[in-house]
């Protein structure tokens, strides 16, 4: 028997939404990017990478949608699935919105957390990049804008914890409340729950349903995580409808 690359998360949401995760193990990359390396910016073989791609895409009913992602918060809207996405340059964006059945939206991570968007009927869904610049700048206020639905879920995935996410008043500073931010070591510095911080904005929108994976990157050694070791790989996330 063939092992699953891909893990499907714990999330009770609307029927015909399949969401799945992919890790660091079932991949081809060396060393650092060991193995399930699906990033093609972080100085891996890219053939390497190709392949790797190539294995999760196999466990997907079409190639995901990937973005280049860049710390934005501009929102991609995917229409249907008329040319191969492969042969395109990914779209500049943090985070891709469809309503349509057979697209697989994509985001990759290492720390910065997954999120995942639908509707309660099933009929929109989105993913986000949500690391500490997108969530300060509203990228999420920006997806759920996408949403037609004033009824939604989110899932929210692994992700540095606050275990050991230290950031000083650069971050801070950026946000407009302390939600997530933990005491530090000192009064320079928090130890930031971005799941927390994320919560805390989709509520504000509307959007009381959250589960969280509740990994944390840095602890545990099935994820790639960057602030544990740089450069390091990507896993991700893929999300599509099927009705
Ligand atoms: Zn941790």
């Amino acid at each position: 028997m063939v092992q699953q690359a891909l893990i499907t998360p714990e999330w009770r949401c609307a029927k015909g939404i399949e969401l799945r995760l992919s890790s660091r193990l079932f991949g081809r990359s060396a060393g650092q990017y060991a193995s399930l390396n699906l990033g093609l910016h972080v100085d891996d073989v890219p053939e390497t990478v190709q392949q790797n791609r190539a294995r999760v895409a196999r466990e997907l009913p079409a190639q995901p949608l990937w973005l280049d992602q860049v710390h934005g918060d501009h929102v991609v809207e995917v229409g249907a699935p008329t040319f191969s996405h492969k042969s395109l340059q990914p779209p500049v964006a943090d985070a891709s919105f469809t309503r349509q059945v057979g697209v697989v939206l994509a985001i990759m991570v290492a720390d910065c957390l997954p999120i995942v968007l639908a509707s309660c009927d099933g009929k929109e869904i989105a993913v986000v990049h949500a690391g500490w610049r997108g969530l300060a700048n509203g990228i999420l206020e920006r997806v759920v804008d996408k949403f037609n639905s004033t009824e939604l879920q989110a899932w929210l995935g692994p992700a540095i914890g606050p275990c050991h996410y230290e950031v000083d008043h650069k971050v801070r500073d950026a946000f407009q409340n302390d939600q997530g931010f933990l005491k530090g070591r000192d009064s320079q510095h928090w130890m930031l729950d971005l799941c927390e911080q994320a919560r805390s904005q989709l509520l504000v929108q509307g959007v009381s349903s959250v589960t969280a994976s509740g990994i944390c990157t840095a602890c545990d050694d099935r994820f790639y995580s960057h602030r544990e070791m740089s450069p390091t790989g990507r896993f991700g996330i893929f999300l599509w409808k099927t009705n």
